[in-house]
């Protein structure tokens, strides 16, 4: 079996070194277009839940990656200033997004699987590879090459949102993770950080629409936009500056495929639904694709068949992850107006409940102090 693989990220890497663990006589080749060391943003956050299934599928490189990992259990949501501790139900692990590919690519090396780096697939290059190649996969991301060779195909439609982010780094190591919502003048913002190494934190900003529009943010350029974020969160960063990688404001991009595959090309990862950053899970997701292409491919030797169960079985899990990445999203479009209305608690319980997946009993079990307040406003409301 030839399988070219367009994309060095997390879902491409992972793929390829499932694959040749479990059939070393199969050639696998991974086109990346960056070199290697390269990347963009700074740490990522793996869910515990996430960690399990790659434990599962490859123990040597989950102990790797826990390894270089730092771990939190538990989170600061502040708002009206009034910080409030949420308790993870497992503890969440971040890692350098350098770190997290270095050791993909290391273990994809030593297992044989061909990597070529600083090389940039084009249509043609897809085209050529479908000659020669039994699948080709785009784990490209968003901007995926292969998806764009058919998006008929594979029934693609896009959209941005309204608000903007930018993810920054910082030396300032916080002690847990945190979200800090704060107005300024007309502006609504928010900052969610948290430490994924000894000497640094990832630092995401964001701002909703109406900020970005009629408040005039995005008037501003990079460089003033960065100087106002240190400003304004200044009191968290105690001095240290944000670092910039390539850090624009930009809206995320909401990007839809009907089917994850279309001929012999198959879509993994972001190429094939974006994930919102919101709900710390995308690379999860990216790996956890990756995992079910790979037993798919691992069970049936005939790749129309393997793909076939691939989408039957991945489509709809991956579908309520994706439905609660849309969820969180549509929370935070509307955070500046939620800013306004609710009061610290209520705040704290519309965030932890805006993905449906955490009801009231879980979120009692998890976080008794919350419940109780958000209990004795009820009654109060519900007394005449
Ligand atoms: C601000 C922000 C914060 C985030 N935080 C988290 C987090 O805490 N936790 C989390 O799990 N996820 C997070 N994510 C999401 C996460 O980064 C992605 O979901 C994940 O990287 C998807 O993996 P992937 O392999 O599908 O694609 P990518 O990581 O995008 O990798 C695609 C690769 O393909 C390469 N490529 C693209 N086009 C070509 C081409 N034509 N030729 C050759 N190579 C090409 C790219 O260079 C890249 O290396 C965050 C995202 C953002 C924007």
């Amino acid at each position: 079996m030839n399988i070219d693989i367009v994309g060095g990220g997390p879902s491409g890497l992972y793929l390829s070194l499932l694959l040749r663990r479990r059939r070393p006589g199969w050639r696998l080749r991974v086109f990346e277009q960056n070199p290697r060391g390269a990347t963009f943003g700074f740490g990522v956050v793996l869910a515990d839940s996430g960690l399990h299934r790659l434990r599962e599928a490859d123990a040597p490189t989950h102990d790797r990656l826990v390894a270089a990992m730092r771990f939190a259990d538990r989170q600061r949501i502040v708002h009206r200033e009034s910080p409030i501790e949420v308790l993870a139900p497992r503890p969440a692990g971040a890692i350098t997004r350098i770190d997290l590919l270095e050791i993909l690519t290391a273990a994809a090396l030593e297992r044989g699987v061909e990597i070529h780096h600083r090389q940039r697939i084009t249509q043609d290059d897809v085209e050529r590879s479908l000659r020669e190649a039994d699948l080709v996969v785009g784990a490209d991301g968003v901007h995926s090459i292969v998806r764009q060779c058919d998006e008929a195909g594979f029934g693609t439609t896009k959209s941005s949102l309204g608000n903007r982010f930018a993810w920054y780094g910082t030396t300032k190591v916080f002690p847990s993770p945190a979200l800090v919502f704060r107005p300024q003048g007309t502006g609504s913002f928010v900052a969610h950080y948290y430490p994924y190494s000894d000497g640094m934190s990832t630092f995401v900003a964001e701002c909703d629409a109406r900020t970005w529009e009629e408040g005039g943010f995005g008037a501003l350029d990079d460089a003033e936009r960065q100087a106002r974020m240190e400003a304004l969160f200044a009191p968290e960063l105690e001095g240290h500056a944000l670092i910039s990688n390539n850090s624009s404001w930009k809206p995320f991009q909401v990007l839809r495929n009907a089917r994850m595959h279309a001929g012999r090309k198959v879509l993994i990862g972001d190429a094939h639904a974006s994930a919102h950053p919101t709900i710390g899970s995308g690379t999860r997701i990216a790996i956890e694709d990756a995992i079910s292409l790979a037993d798919a491919l691992i069970a049936s030797p005939d790749v129309d068949e393997a793909l076939a169960v691939h989408e039957r079985t991945r489509g709809p899990e991956k579908a309520k992850l994706i439905g609660a990445s849309e969820r969180s999203y549509l929370w935070y479009e509307d955070f500046g107006r939620r800013m306004a209305a609710l009061d610290p608690h209520e705040f704290v319980y519309s965030y932890m409940t805006r993905t449906g997946r955490i009801d009231d009993e879980r979120l009692a079990a998890q976080f008794p102090e919350l419940m109780k307040v958000i209990g004795e406003r009820r009654r109060a409301a519900a007394t005449p």
